[in-house]
């Protein structure tokens, strides 16, 4: 009996301690839950005064009898709002991976258009950087893709800010290029490329890494959350493609995106040859 009574005892200690552990874990999983709710939440809130913000600002800027102060002051609060909402859109997007709740949005879409419009956007930062822009896109790009257009544009312009912000102003040779090639029928190859600080070798692995600022005095200079390139990597690979850099301090970087995009017909056409 004392025999059984031990090995009782063992067992009752084992399951004690098995019960010990699936309550710890409960506990933790619940806690990043409710990390993951606050998170997303909070982002929310931020987000609906922060569009207030905006919104009244652009009205305001919309009026023609400003004086140029007048209008320097309302700049700058758009600057302000808008860096400001990147830095939460980063958060919420962030909350949403840690959840598992980051889904793409599929729909068809312009590949080259989408890569033209990006550069549009980005160009009067180049220009007041005196940075040339130059858009390389092979011919050969079948104008309808099927993919998330957002999410995409969100990692090119992405790519393109980061390019951008780090390259030295000014000088002949000194810009970003975005080349697109299609390397297979579905398969396309996006490169951004610039002739900025670089990146050393030893820090690279770091860049898709959360939270990392490849140098920490960047953060002070260039502002930045550390967290773009993160959120890029996980929607690329969303996506079912690569993102990848190649990078030699003092003479720029390339990051490079593999993307595999079903060709697909306009959607109107579609919509008209859909069987009623
Ligand atoms: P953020 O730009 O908000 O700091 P990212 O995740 O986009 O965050 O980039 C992380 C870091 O990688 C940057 O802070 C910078 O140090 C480095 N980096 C990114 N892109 C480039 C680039 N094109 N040239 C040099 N450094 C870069």
């Amino acid at each position: 009996t004392q025999r059984i009574l031990a090995i009782s005892r063992d067992i009752t200690a084992q399951h004690r301690h098995d019960e010990e552990l699936q309550i710890a874990k409960e506990r933790a999983e619940a806690a990043s839950v409710a990390k993951e709710e606050f998170l997303a939440n909070m982002s929310h809130e931020l987000r609906t005064p922060l569009n207030g913000i905006l919104g009244y600002a652009d009205l305001l800027s919309s009026d023609r009898s400003l004086l140029p102060s007048q209008r320097h002051r309302i700049d700058r609060i758009q600057d302000a709002a808008g860096a400001l909402l990147a830095i939460v859109n980063d958060i919420l997007d962030l909350a949403k991976i840690e959840a598992g709740d980051m889904t793409l949005q599929m729909r068809p879409f312009r590949l080259a258009k989408l890569l033209d419009d990006a550069a549009d956007l980005v160009l009067p930062m180049a220009r007041s950087k005196a940075l040339s822009l130059d858009l390389a896109l092979d011919p050969a790009i079948p104008e309808w893709v099927e993919g998330d257009p957002e999410r995409l544009r969100q990692v090119v312009l992405n790519l393109l800010g980061n390019a951008i912000k780090f390259t030295q102003a000014g000088g002949i040779h000194l810009g970003v290029t975005v080349e697109a090639v299609a390397a297979g029928r579905c398969r396309f190859e996006i490169a951004i490329r610039d002739t900025g600080m670089g990146i050393a070798p030893e820090r690279q692995h770091l860049l898709f890494q959360r939270f990392s600022q490849v140098d920490a005095s960047n953060e002070r200079r260039f502002g930045g959350t550390g967290l773009g390139l993160a959120i890029s990597r996980h929607l690329v690979e969303e996506m079912g493609g690569r993102i990848a850099v190649e990078s030699a301090v003092g003479l720029g970087s390339t990051f490079r995106l593999s993307l595999d995009l079903p060709v697909t017909e306009e959607p109107e056409r579609l919509l008209k040859e859909a069987p009623l």
